[in-house]
């Protein structure tokens, strides 16, 4: 979610100056209570649709409690196609119903981007408390959701997803915000060196203080002191894995979920949510552990993050050079709007390809955490030794990881072939991880042929782009280095 409203973000801060709306193209007369009216208009239509939509939800699990699986996949595929027009619905308001003009006008100084948001967290909570009965009803009436603890008051749900997703977004904004800032203060001054330090070392700072912001915003507290921390402690020692605390994720009983934050060893987190840690066993938390642990040893974190800001620039420079200048001088929307477009659209091709193995090889990882070195290992039991470093691969890890992932799926309501769309397209369905797992406990040199090609895909990859970009820079002089924002 955080990546898609990111997106937003960075439409909502595109323009310096924004111009006369679509409407007014249209023939509309500018009139700034006219897009006041239509701007709240709208979101109040997006969010009376998402109760719509959770009512229907509401009447299936009531009327057909025997089709969960379908109806958990309509609900994902709804709240998706929701979610796209919420999205279609916020550009549209920005550009063409006249919001981020409005803003402009009424406000035109730096940080007045916070303003052109309003409307999104508006249509976001509203969103999340129209689907709060579908979600409180398969809560409801999932196996152990009820006897878990009674789901939470429609406030505290909203309260809680509007922290988790705005929360994470704080530190770029204020970041965008800031070189925005330093952009209108600065305007002609591009070589003095305090602002290209400030541009580079600012984000830089940022990014590496991540982890503190996402504990701050989301207000997360260390793992109580016993024997599961013990054993995590150990588990990170045993795999030579260097981070600051493992953090308590509480999300009233709602999530089953895992994540690692920090590319440095200190702020680094592992956060491990309350379902997570009360539904799994400790063995299969472990598995889980393991699993962010081997995001940080494959670096994917860092790998990301080259590889979307050498692509963007890459992107950026070679439609600089294939649009005529000016063309884009005409108006500074149209350049940048169809760019927006075209990045999304590589995004979701590329990076959904690249983050679907890096998952799996976090997964394998994963079963290596709590694996010993037997090759025909039946099951573990208290003395077992496991391998070092995460060397070692038995059937009996790979199995408590599969198991950890079928209980992940079913306490999140993840339909288990047919999840929502997003969620196969960043993390691949869980059917397919647990069939490639599967494979690999009936083949054990797959997992050698499948880290050689995702090696050869990665290193290809980045050495396409740093050759584009090379290539760029020699026949165009760095002077000339576009960057989208
Ligand atoms: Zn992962
Ligand atoms: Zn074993």
């Amino acid at each position: 979610m955080p990546l898609r409203l990111l997106v937003l973000l960075i439409l909502a801060c595109l323009l310096q100056e924004w111009p006369e709306p679509g409407l007014v193209w249209l023939g509309c007369p500018a009139n700034k209570a006219l897009f006041v009216v239509l701007t709240w208009s709208g979101v109040a239509l997006v969010g009376a649709v998402a109760a719509a939509l959770g009512r229907q939800t509401c009447w299936e699990l009531a009327h057909h409690p025997e089709d969960r699986d379908g109806i958990l996949h309509r609900y994902g595929q709804r709240r998706f196609c929701h979610l796209l027009g919420l999205f279609v619905f916020f550009v549209l308001d920005l550009y063409v119903l006249g919001w981020g003009w409005t803003v402009f006008q009424l406000f035109p100084y730096p940080g007045s981007e916070v303003l052109n948001l309003a409307p999104l967290v508006a249509v976001l909570a509203l969103s999340w408390a129209g689907f709060y009965d579908a979600d409180r009803a398969l809560h409801d009436t999932s196996i152990s959701g009820a006897a878990v603890r009674p789901f939470w008051s429609r406030s505290a749900y909203v309260g809680f997803h509007l922290r988790q997703n705005l929360g994470l977004l704080l530190a770029p904004l204020l970041l965008m915000v800031a070189e925005k800032t330093l952009q209108r203060a600065f305007p002609e001054e591009d070589e003095n060196a305090v602002v290209v330090a400030t541009a580079i070392g600012l984000p830089l700072a940022v990014f590496i203080a991540l982890p503190w912001f996402l504990r701050l915003a989301w207000g997360l507290k260390p793992l109580p002191a016993g024997a599961l921390r013990d054993r995590l402690l150990a588990a990170a020692s045993r795999l030579r894995f260097r981070f600051s605390n493992v953090l308590l994720w509480d999300t009233n009983g709602g999530v089953a979920n895992a994540m690692v934050a920090g590319v440095l060893p200190c702020p680094r987190y592992v956060l491990l949510s309350d379902r997570l840690i009360q539904d799994l066993s400790p063995d299969e938390v472990e598995a889980v552990f393991g699993h962010e642990v081997g995001h940080v040893k494959y670096h994917h974190i860092l790998f990301y993050v080259t590889f979307l800001m050498a692509s963007f620039t890459a992107v950026a420079w070679l439609w600089s050079l294939l649009i005529p200048a000016s063309l884009s001088q005409g108006s500074e929307l149209w350049a940048k709007l169809p760019l927006v477009g075209i990045v999304c659209v590589y995004i979701f091709l590329v990076f959904g390809f690249l983050s679907r193995r890096c998952e799996r090889q976090a997964d394998i990882f994963g079963c290596r955490a709590v694996s010993c070195g037997r090759p025909d290992c039946d099951g573990h039991d208290p003395g077992v030794v496991l391998l070092p470093g995460g060397r070692g691969l038995c059937p009996t890890g790979i199995r408590t990881f599969i198991e950890a992932l079928e209980k992940v799926a079913q306490l999140n309501n993840i339909s288990r072939s047919r999840p929502g769309w997003l969620q196969s397209w960043w993390h691949s369905t869980i059917a397919r991880r647990v069939e490639f797992l599967q494979r690999m406990l009936a083949d054990p040199t797959l997992e050698r042929r499948f880290q050689r090609t995702v090696g050869l895909v990665k290193w290809g990859l980045v050495l396409a782009l740093a050759a584009l970009l090379l290539g760029l820079g020699l026949l165009q002089g760095w002077d000339n280095a576009t960057f989208l924002l």
